[in-house]
């Protein structure tokens, strides 16, 4: 109902919307449905094309996104994606065609779903929960939030299904792939946001470094060792490197830190050179096939053991969810990575801090732990 309102309602004033869903079966049932609603201002309606032309002047082109490539070389005011999870090919359609029929009239998109797994659609979500991209907007409603559905219902089939299909099907979750690699998040997120370090006094706190790539984020993870949590996770992108050596010693002189372990991989070592330079106490990890496994293989088990709590920051916890193993066929070792076109930056920069704060050779003055 949501799909159908978000495409008529512009239509109504005149513009142009074009509605996408998966099959050409759900395309018959929601055609149907429009033009009903709709009958009293149509001027006209092409069942072949799945146009309906509005008194208005406004018009709806409904397609299905099976065979998404008649669709290039128009132009919209908005569409609408339905049941965009279910679409196996949603990122070639959304970038190769759909998007460019916005560019004209700048228009918006809306992406309608239940989730169906990590797939295009959780990055779409994850981008309207992530501040680097002012743009989008993502909501999550559980069945239990519909008011015209009773919750007698929803219970009756949490009793019937298997917990898995329910909490995907009715509570709206994103449910981790085959190959998920963290488990137990949800248990480790209690980590207590301070602003100040004065809970932390006299606490051992250390830093871990993920210095960008080219196209991903520089991240840097303070976490105390003492109370075995995160106090801090700041993720930037887009800025000189001099200005990411400066947030890195702010964050250092904040929380009151002398050792970081950074990621020594290309960009990272002529940073940290230039930082050691500055008498700081800053170690290089050179992250290799070999010695990422183990590194990232310490985060997973702190999360199954809960040894650890960290910040509940959106885009680290969608990073973890996402984060993959893959068996290397080859060598049938092991490897770790986000999934294509995901990002991993977070998930170093913890381990990196994790790493740190567990070398024993650094004893603590041990104060109260917060948790
Ligand atoms: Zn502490």
């Amino acid at each position: 109902m949501l799909g159908i309102d978000r495409t008529i309602r512009l239509p109504l004033a005149g513009k142009y919307v074009a509605y996408f869903c998966p099959s050409h079966k759900m395309l018959a049932e929601v055609w149907r449905t429009a033009r009903r609603i709709l009958l009293p201002v149509t001027r006209s309606a092409n069942k072949t094309d799945h146009r309906i032309e509005l008194i208005t002047g406004g018009i709806i082109d409904m397609w299905s996104l099976e065979n998404y490539d008649s669709i290039r070389g128009r132009k919209y005011h908005r569409v609408v994606v339905d049941e965009a999870a279910m679409c196996a090919q949603l990122e070639d359609a959304w970038q190769a065609v759909i998007r460019p029929t916005l560019t004209d009239y700048a228009g918006d998109a809306w992406f309608l779903s239940t989730p169906k797994g990590i797939n295009f659609f959780k990055t779409l979500f994850d981008r309207g929960q992530d501040p680097a991209h002012p743009d989008w907007m993502s909501w999550q409603m559980p069945t239990l939030s519909n008011p015209f559905i009773l919750p007698s219902e929803v219970e009756a089939a949490r009793r019937e299904l298997p917990s898995i299909v329910f909490t995907q099907e009715y509570e709206a979750a994103f449910l981790q792939s085959e190959g998920a690699v963290f488990r137990n998040i949800e248990a480790c997120l209690h980590a207590p946001l301070v602003i100040t370090n004065d809970a932390h006094r006299g606490h051992r706190i250390v830093q871990g470094v993920d210095f960008a790539q080219k196209h991903d984020y520089t991240v840097l993870c303070a976490f105390c060792a003492t109370c075995m949590c995160e106090v801090e996770l700041d993720r930037f992108n887009k800025i000189g490197w001099g200005l990411v050596r400066g947030k890195l010693k702010a964050q250092r002189e904040r929380w009151g830190i002398d050792e970081t372990l950074a990621e020594l991989n290309s960009i990272g070592s002529p940073n940290i050179e230039a930082l050691q330079d500055e008498d700081l106490n800053i170690i290089g990890f050179e992250t290799t096939a070999s010695s990422k496994s183990p590194l990232i293989q310490n985060l997973v088990l702190a999360f199954e053991r809960v040894e650890a709590q960290w910040l509940n920051n959106p885009v680290a916890t969608s990073e973890l969810i996402a984060y993959e193993s893959i068996i290397n066929k080859m060598t049938g070792r092991v490897g770790y990575s986000a999934p294509p076109g995901g990002f991993d930056d977070t998930v170093i920069a913890r381990s990196l801090a994790l790493k740190q704060a567990q070398k024993s050779d650094c004893i603590a003055e041990h104060g109260e732990s917060l948790w």
